[in-house]
């Protein structure tokens, strides 16, 4: 009888949990929805003045109104026709930290197109929730008529790519396609649309959310061992673990359960790390199938510093000099790297004289001796460092007998310039060092003296007189000018079939002489839409400041594309053109806004540069040039 009855309790309670599970799917599940544009930013506009702004707030209110009676807590980022700044959007996901953020769009083709049909995006940097939910999204989506060719896009739009949590942007359709802009005038294709995208999210939590949390401290999390364990604690069984370091390097992961604590467990690695600040991206599976959001953690590794090094600029100390003697401090590990963190050192040299500093994060600084002109030879040097001596290192202090030229060459800025040649006698050449350090010496029957400054990509070779006014010892700093203030260190991404070869070559190089850095982008010709793979680059790029994108067209002219809003893109297709006018002949060129993928999928300025078939085969070199002479001088 007792044994009935424990059973029957059990049944009831499992029948009363799936229950209560089936009315309320989504019980305990955080979702932030993100009506694209509003306010002053009306996003697309249909044919007839429908605004994107308000179809995407309409979905998400129905889409809102679902959720809600699934059990979700829903929050909005707006809920009126006010203007929100991207960054904004993403606050409210940085404070709320929710289960999913759906960011809700439509979209529009500047060029007549018929067939209508959806775009999902998920965070490209997330397999995990992100991507599932974007697929089911897809699939759910197209079941409602959503377009039979719909498709799905890992991308870095700005706010998948700055979320905390999964994130997806749906772009529900083309509201410039007139026959889907009287669509979304009736509440029909809305509610089929935050339907569709109800269901997808209610199938992708299915199975509940894995929430797994570290116990941690501090952040970042100081270790002073290659080797951590972090506990964490998780609210269901977990299966896998999947795990990526940034920087990336050789790791691996594991993980076992703590057996005293039922979901208690410990993250461990397995391959060691040097001393460095580190991003680890964690998402688990649990054994019933459940994705956790993507969890960061920032570690900072400190190792004792095991080994270090003090290298003079210059071989020795001329007798006498007064002043700052530059020096290499470098620092590694026990594990012979080098040490990427700024730690406090000092360094006791002569008589009572110290140097106290910070070394820089990179391992390997530059500090100064203070010389007082009666250091005798040698000059002991001791570094200290977590207030232990880690080196000694003896440097020579030796009379002149020549010029003696400790220089450091510099840009306008003040910064140093590595790798840069400078000649100087008949055939002797020095090379600049960390921070642009240098060192010369010539026999004293020269007063003055001739420098040539071979300098390294981004500047101008230049030539500087060393005015020696009878001094052994010169102490100088030499500036070069960037060739193009304009280029210098700007990324710019290039897109093209492998046809452009030879014209992108033309292109790159003279650009990165100038200083620019250029990213050839992965152009799949193989595949249909071979621009999706380049633009998801070009959103995972950091800093990327510019994309130029080379096509061959069926067309009478050379047209120069950019994003319809005009901004840089429209002010370079501009002078481009203007440029372009006054070569005798002249070459005409036609600039216009552009529906191009890479125009409207990007964050960044893109220009889109259309050959046509027939053309004077000079003119894209020609245009290349004048490209060129642009890009240097400004637009
Ligand atoms: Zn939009």
């Amino acid at each position: 009888m007792r044994t009935k009855l424990a059973v029957l309790l059990v049944f009831l309670l499992v029948a009363s949990g799936g229950f209560a599970q089936s009315l309320k799917p989504l019980k305990g599940i955080s979702i932030l929805l993100d009506p694209g544009h509003g306010g002053a930013d009306p996003g697309a506009v249909g044919p007839t003045g429908l605004k994107e702004s308000v179809v995407n707030l309409r979905v998400a209110r129905y889409l809102r109104d679902l959720l809600q009676a699934d059990g979700a807590d829903v929050l909005m980022t707006r809920d009126s026709d006010v203007y929100l700044s991207l960054a904004e959007r993403v606050a409210l996901a940085q404070e709320h930290k929710p289960d999913l953020f759906v960011s809700i769009h439509h979209n529009a083709s500047l060029k007549p197109r018929e067939s209508n049909r959806s775009e999902i995006y998920y965070n490209a940097i997330d397999r995990g929730v992100s991507q599932k939910i974007g697929n089911s999204m897809m699939s759910e989506l197209a079941k409602w008529g959503f377009g039979e060719e719909s498709i799905i896009v890992p991308a870095g739009f700005f706010v998948l790519r700055n979320n905390p949590s999964p994130s997806v942007l749906t772009e529900g359709g083309y509201i410039s396609i007139p026959k889907i802009e009287q669509e979304l005038k009736t509440g029909k294709s809305l509610t089929n649309q935050a339907q569709a995208l109800r269901l997808a999210i209610r199938e992708t939590f299915k199975e509940g959310v894995l929430r797994v949390k570290f116990i941690v401290s501090e952040e970042p999390i100081k270790i002073d061992t290659p080797f951590f364990n972090l506990i964490f604690t998780a609210n269901r069984p977990i299966d896998k673990v999947i795990a990526r370091i940034m920087p990336e390097r050789a790791s691996g992961f594991g993980f076992d359960s703590l057996p005293s604590v039922g979901s208690t467990y410990r993250l461990y690695n397995t391959e060691p790390l040097a001393s460095g600040n580190y991003e680890i991206q964690l998402t688990f599976t649990g054994r019933d199938g459940s994705i956790s959001a993507r969890t960061l953690l920032r570690l900072q590794v400190n190792l004792p510093v095991a080994n270090s090094a003090v290298v003079p600029i210059a071989p020795f100390i001329p007798e006498g000099y007064k002043g700052r003697f530059p020096v290499r401090v470098i620092l590694r590990d026990d594990m012979k790297r080098l040490n990427n963190r700024s730690i406090p050192v000092s360094l006791l040299y002569g008589k009572n004289s110290a140097s106290i500093a910070d070394t820089s994060e990179k391992g390997d600084s530059t500090l100064y001796l203070d010389l007082a002109g009666d250091e005798s030879d040698p000059l002991n040097v001791k570094l200290f460092a977590d207030g232990q001596m880690i080196s000694e290192t003896s440097i020579r202090v030796r009379p002149t007998t020549s010029r003696f030229v400790l220089g450091r060459l510099t840009d306008p800025h003040g910064n140093g310039i590595v790798n840069a040649k400078v000649l100087y006698g008949v055939d002797s050449r020095a090379i600049t060092g960390p921070e642009g350090f240098f060192f010369v010496e010539y026999p004293m029957i020269y007063g003055n003296m001739k420098l040539e400054i071979v300098a390294p990509l981004g500047y101008e070779n230049s030539e500087y007189w060393v005015r020696t006014k009878g001094e052994p010892v010169v102490l100088l700093s030499v500036a070069v000018n960037p060739i193009s203030d304009r280029l210098l260190a700007k990324r710019i991404a290039i897109m093209a079939p492998l046809s452009f070869d030879n014209l992108i070559r033309k292109l790159v190089k003279p650009l990165m002489s100038a200083g620019a850095e250029v990213v050839r982008l992965n152009f799949p010709e193989h595949q249909s839409r071979p621009e999706y793979q380049s633009v998801l680059e070009a959103n995972l790029a950091e800093n990327l400041d510019m994309l130029l994108s080379f096509k061959r067209e069926i067309s009478g002219a050379i047209e120069v594309r950019h994003y319809h809003r005009g901004g840089r893109g429209k002010l370079l297709a501009d002078a481009l053109k203007f440029s372009l006018a006054a070569e005798t002949p002249p070459i005409n060129i036609k600039t216009c806004a552009g529906s191009d993928y890479e125009i409207s999928h990007t964050g960044v300025t893109a220009v889109v540069i259309a050959f046509p078939e027939q053309m004077p085969p000079d003119y894209p070199e020609k245009l290349v040039a004048h490209l060129i002479q642009v890009l240097k001088t400004g637009f």
